[in-house]
């Protein structure tokens, strides 16, 4: 049964301090971006709160910036405006190539890089990037700013470290050495949840010098969360061939029959795309 809005509240700060103040006082409180991820669970009636924090009006949490350490993306910055970023482009391709897949016009526009990693779906497109990006996420509250490796951000199926008190703020991105490379597979380009997708990085070596950066290979869709593949990139990392890291790939996936797709589909499929990053990154 839908959600009838009629039986919610929504806060609306004007400030970040103001946002987190709400949070530390009236909580518990769910916050809402987009709502692309939101407006889903309140169609099917699976989202149980009723106390919401409206985010939007917030511009502190929204924006690209770089300096010569990283790139920071602000929780509520769009896909859209990822796609439009002059320094995401040059610097995080990846994650400019999978917002350009993330649902279509109207969700990009809406849709935001926290939500995503908020939402913490094993199908966000997002995660696998921000995971071989080696990302750092900025969690804020009241009681202060806490950084946290994206990597050791989730805790299992849809669960993270984030406090009820704490937001995302924004993501970092430290400078990344080597071949970007992200592809999805889903029924659909874009509007369709992924069946599994891969984020990854090559080193970059030239003239017989020593690969600067190494082996970088994350995946999503194939576990209860957004898989980093230390051992298959330890294998590429040996020099060893590339069946030998899809059979690695293989051994570190646990994927699932569910709607969107099989057990022997996932595995095949993803091993497909390790090996279709060595081709084309070659
Ligand atoms: C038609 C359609 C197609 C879609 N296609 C894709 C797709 O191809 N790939 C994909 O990955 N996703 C897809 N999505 C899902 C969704 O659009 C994304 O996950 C989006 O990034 C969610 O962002 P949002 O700002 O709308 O989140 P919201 O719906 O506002 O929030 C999602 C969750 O995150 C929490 N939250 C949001 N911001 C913060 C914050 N700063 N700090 C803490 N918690 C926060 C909220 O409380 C909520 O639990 C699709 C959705 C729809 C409806």
């Amino acid at each position: 049964m839908k959600t009838p809005l009629s039986s919610t509240t929504l806060l609306r700060p004007r400030t970040l301090s103001e946002a987190l103040a709400m949070l530390r006082d009236e909580g518990p409180l769910t916050p809402v971006a987009g709502c692309t991820d939101l407006y889903v669970g309140f169609q099917f009636g699976t989202v149980d709160a009723r106390r919401f924090l409206d985010l939007w009006p917030l511009d502190e949490l929204r924006g690209v910036q770089h300096d010569v350490r990283t790139l920071r993306i602000g929780a509520l910055t769009t896909f859209a405006d990822i796609i439009a970023s002059p320094a995401a482009r040059r610097l995080v391709p990846m994650l400019v190539a999978a917002s350009r897949e993330i649902g279509g016009k109207q969700i990009q526009n809406r849709g935001t890089i926290g939500g995503n990693i908020a939402n913490a779906s094993p199908a966000g497109d997002s995660l696998p990037v921000l995971a071989a990006a080696d990302a750092i996420l900025e969690l804020r509250s009241a009681a202060g700013t806490r950084r946290v490796p994206f990597n050791e951000f989730y805790t299992g199926y849809r669960t993270s470290v984030r406090r009820a008190d704490e937001l995302i703020a924004s993501v970092e991105i430290p400078p990344i050495q080597g071949t970007q490379w992200w592809r999805k597979v889903g029924t659909r380009r874009a509007q369709a949840i992924s069946k599994t997708m891969l984020a990854a990085v090559r080193p970059v070596s030239s003239r017989g010098r020593v690969a600067r950066g190494t082996w970088r290979i994350a995946i999503g869709s194939v576990a209860p969360t957004v898989l980093r593949l230390r051992h298959t990139e330890a294998v590429l990392d040996a020099g060893a061939s590339i069946d030998d890291a899809c059979q690695a790939l293989v051994s570190e996936i646990a994927p699932i029959d569910d709607v969107r797709s099989t057990k022997e589909y996932r595995t095949a499929v993803s091993a497909n795309l390790l090996r279709r990053f060595w081709t084309e990154t070659a």
